[in-house]
């Protein structure tokens, strides 16, 4: 049986998040009502002219630098042109046969290692409008979103499977979102995907014909998606079949693709230089610029938490899958010095927390700084990890210190050796039994004791301390 071989390329829309669109000073924020972020020049009105937002290409050229582009000096505007009733100006300007970024690249880890994706270009271009079709009055169009700016970075056939489509995706929104440059939502479509894929015999070169996924609005369903798509083509070759190219609509809920209608998918665009747009011209000050004002990056970050922080590659990988987590973590590190308490919190309590009240890190109650305040009344014995874990809730909830909290539930841990010896006392008598079965060998029986003791405490007694006397209490009674 022939064995297959899966080609990948990605198409990424990021949403930037610019303050105004692409071309004119109106608002990109989202939720706003319907067809209230609009003017003249984003509606495509004649004799409009549309302006050149600089914070946008610089938020382009700072992608393009961050996945190792060459940025080009001189690029075009063209416009894209189709009729659809969302997209009032009848085409979208775009970026066509002179992007401003090209051949960059990523490195992801596969199956097999370490793996260079080559991305070919990322562009520039505008959003269209919104159709809504599910408000029970037929289609309602909303055209907020028209001239929102995107970039659209776009790979090499460069991916084998979907797993690593995924890992890519994920490097480029951490990238994206590392630079502050899109917000990396794909459920809510700042982030989009599309795909082609294609098959051919392992060993073959050429590259067979490929389909194009669209909609594929979460990360779990590109992975879906292709798996789908590829298994689908795989059938149909060993069958006799033959592989059409055409355009497929991921349907997340029936778990499968439908080709779009052939006249939806009929393009010409008839691309064109737009002649309301000069030559956009980046030169080298500007880049230079740019690219000193970089923010630290993911892999720049990853290696420092190494080297800095001594961490475990494990912890430094969870760390900085996120600019929050991150920096979560590095404040945290500004008050105490036990860096891997600092880390086991971070990527516990807190990105639990943060997960479980969608909040980010850095909003929550539980400030780095209480946090750092916890492990240091943890390695101070003033109390113990449990009674620190418990009082998580009142530190989420209210905005006391931890001091504060501990004082007033009276939580504070004690270590006076004679307040704990009389306690271990009186479990000892209280189980002569059990005294006598652990004398015997039946060591496991030391759990019972701390039990009772740390009852009897009602948690606060320090628990090296009790175990260390309650040992040398059983021994005696030997
Ligand atoms: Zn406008």
């Amino acid at each position: 049986m022939t064995k297959f071989e899966t080609v990948i390329g990605l198409e990424i829309h990021a949403q930037l998040l610019t303050k105004t669109k692409l071309f004119c000073s109106c608002s990109t924020k989202f939720g706003n009502p319907p067809n209230s972020n609009i003017c003249p020049i984003c509606l495509g009105h004649p004799g409009v002219l549309p302006v050149l937002n600089k914070n946008v290409v610089e938020f382009a050229i700072m992608m393009g630098l961050a996945v190792n582009c060459s940025i080009r000096e001189f690029s075009t505007f063209a416009r894209k042109n189709y009729f659809y009733p969302d997209l009032p100006k009848g085409y979208q300007i775009s970026q066509y046969d002179e992007p401003i970024c090209e051949n960059g690249y990523v490195f992801i880890n596969s199956e097999s290692g370490e793996k260079k994706i080559r991305i070919l270009r990322i562009h520039m271009e505008e959003d269209a409008g919104k159709s809504i079709h599910d408000q029970g009055y037929g289609t309602l169009v909303d055209v907020n979103r028209c001239g929102v700016p995107l970039i659209e970075i776009v790979t090499e056939p460069d991916l084998n499977s979907p797993s690593e489509a995924f890992q890519y995706l994920n490097k480029i929104k951490q990238i994206l979102t590392y630079l502050g440059i899109c917000d990396g939502n794909m459920e809510e479509g700042s982030l989009r995907c599309d795909a082609n894929i294609s098959i051919r015999a392992m060993g073959e070169t050429a590259l067979g014909t490929k389909t194009e996924i669209k909609n594929m609005n979460s990360f779990r369903n590109v992975e879906r998606a292709l798996t789908y798509e590829i298994e689908r083509q795989i059938d149909l070759v060993e069958n006799g079949g033959k592989v059409i190219q055409q355009t497929l609509l991921w349907n997340a809920d029936k778990n499968e693709a439908y080709p779009m209608r052939s006249k939806e998918e009929a393009h010409d665009y008839r691309y064109f230089p737009d002649p309301d747009l000069v030559k956009l011209h980046v030169n080298e000050k500007w880049k230079n610029e740019i690219k000193n004002n970089l923010p630290e990056l993911p892999e720049a970050k990853f290696n420092r938490f190494l080297s800095d922080f001594n961490l475990p590659q494990y912890d430094a990988e969870v760390l900085t899958s996120s600019r929050e987590l991150a920096n979560y973590f590095e404040e945290v590190t500004l008050d105490t010095k036990d860096y891997k308490s600092a880390s086991n919190w971070t990527m516990g309590e807190i990105l639990k927390l943060s997960n479980e009240l969608n909040l980010s890190p850095l909003e929550l109650k539980l400030t780095p700084k209480k946090t750092a305040r916890l492990i240091e009344l943890i390695n101070q014995n003033i109390i113990s990890n449990k009674t620190a874990r418990d009082i998580v809730p009142d530190l989420i909830n209210s905005v006391k210190s931890p001091d504060e909290i501990i004082k007033a539930k009276n939580l504070i841990q004690i270590s006076d050796d004679s307040f704990i010896i009389e306690i271990v006392n009186k479990v000892i008598d209280e189980n002569p039994t059990e005294v006598k079965e652990y004398n015997n060998g039946k060591e496991k029986l030391i759990g019972f004791f701390v039990g009772k003791i740390m009852q009897l405490s009602k948690g606060k007694a320090n628990p090296q301390i009790v175990n260390k006397i309650l040992k040398e209490s059983l021994l005696a009674k030997k």
